[in-house]
């Protein structure tokens, strides 16, 4: 079998299915990345991700070692939409609407909503292996995206289809860095790509961008301080001098992202700008006082099967009390002090009541 032509169409299969990269790399370990990662881990720039261990960024850099029978590592960018920048506070209708990252809107059709990326991707990825399955017969697969055990960042730059930008996100040619990351190791011996040449060059737009101060070195993050870990990962209460830096952020953030030139270049066409509520998933800015009062069940109703999931309802409940008190619009003031008499979680009420002060003065 000629092998360059079946990885050539391969890519053109992975493209008719939806991606916009693909690119193959071997499986040998990942060393330089799992060093940079276990110097993360070290320094304590992991720390709150409990999930995120030593033995988990070793495993991680080393699929060849876990799938003996793997042959190759097929690397994927599946693009998504950007959302348009919206000055934070009331919009026309006297709505205050905060943020959510572009990706938790990441849907099957216009982008608005109601289908999880991981379950996307992953159907995405089985339709790719079913189709290299009817070319070559069997082929064993795993699949890992995003919680997936493997470092899909140096999988996606061994593989060609872009570099790490100083922001630390993979920028492809084909979409900047508004990608999401698959990995799929199959047994299937395919030629290797070459790693991406390109780079950030002189460019540090992303660096000042960051209003917490996340990216302390070039495509170095301190988790810690990052609005995303903040508000997705983070459980409990938020430092207070890190809650004036937040913004309306109520979902992850793309600020870094929004900031790079090579992105204003390469994005894909922006969201619509929405005027939605959030009753039929994530949207780009939603209603920051709706989505502070949710009960559980409509929390659940709203984002099952979506990434908003995971931050549950009393997390996106604390993110909307703090991008209320930093939208600065005392029409949330009622719905704020509600949150502080009545909400069930204590998190959620000091939250709202750090919202009120900052409101009041
Ligand atoms: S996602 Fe936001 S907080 Fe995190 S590094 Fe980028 S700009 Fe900073
Ligand atoms: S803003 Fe500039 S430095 Fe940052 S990732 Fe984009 S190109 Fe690289």
């Amino acid at each position: 079998m000629d092998m360059a032509a079946l990885k050539a169409a391969l890519g053109e299969e992975a493209r008719r299915i939806g991606f916009s990269a693909c690119g193959v790399t071997s499986t040998r370990p990942f060393s330089e990345a799992r060093g940079r990662a276990l110097a993360a881990v070290d320094a304590g720039r992991m720390d709150g991700m409990p999930w995120y261990t030593r033995e988990r960024v070793t495993a991680s850099a080393d699929i060849g070692g876990r799938y003996p029978w793997a042959r190759s590592l097929i690397a994927l960018a599946w693009p998504y939409r950007p959302a348009r920048s919206q000055r934070a506070g009331p919009g026309a209708s006297g709505v205050v609407r905060g943020r959510f990252s572009a990706y938790a809107c990441t849907g099957e059709g216009d982008g608005n909503g109601a289908v999880d990326y991981h379950d996307l991707l992953g159907r995405r990825c089985d339709t790719l292996v079913a189709w290299l399955r009817g070319e070559v017969g069997d082929v064993r697969a795993k699949r890992f995206i995003d919680h997936g055990w493997a470092l899909d960042r140096a999988i996606a730059e061994r593989a060609g289809i872009g570099f790490a930008g100083k922001h630390a996100s993979v920028i492809t040619l084909e979409a900047g860095s508004y990608v999401l990351l698959a990995s799929v190791a199959v047994s299937v011996a395919l030629p290797v790509d070459v790693p991406s040449r390109r780079g950030c060059g002189r460019c540090t737009a992303c660096l000042p961008s960051c209003p917490t101060g996340a990216i302390i070195a070039p495509g170095v993050i301190d988790a810690r301080r990052c609005i995303s870990y903040l508000t997705i990962e983070h459980r409990g209460s938020i430092a207070h001098e890190l809650r004036p830096l937040m913004g309306t952020w109520a979902f992850g953030c793309d600020l870094c992202q929004e900031a790079c030139p090579i992105n204003h270049r390469l994005a894909p066409d922006p969201l619509d700008v929405d005027t939605a509520t959030t009753g039929r998933g994530p949207v780009p800015h939603p209603d920051l006082v709706e989505c502070l009062e949710l009960t559980e069940t409509e929390f659940a109703e709203r984002f099952q099967g979506t990434a908003v999931l995971r931050t549950g309802r009393a997390g996106l409940a604390r993110n909307c009390a703090i991008a209320l008190g930093n939208a600065g619009d005392r029409t949330a003031l009622p719905a704020l002090r509600r949150s502080s008499e009545h909400d069930p979680d204590e998190v959620v009420r000091e939250a709202a009541l750090w919202g009120i002060a900052q409101l009041t003065g």
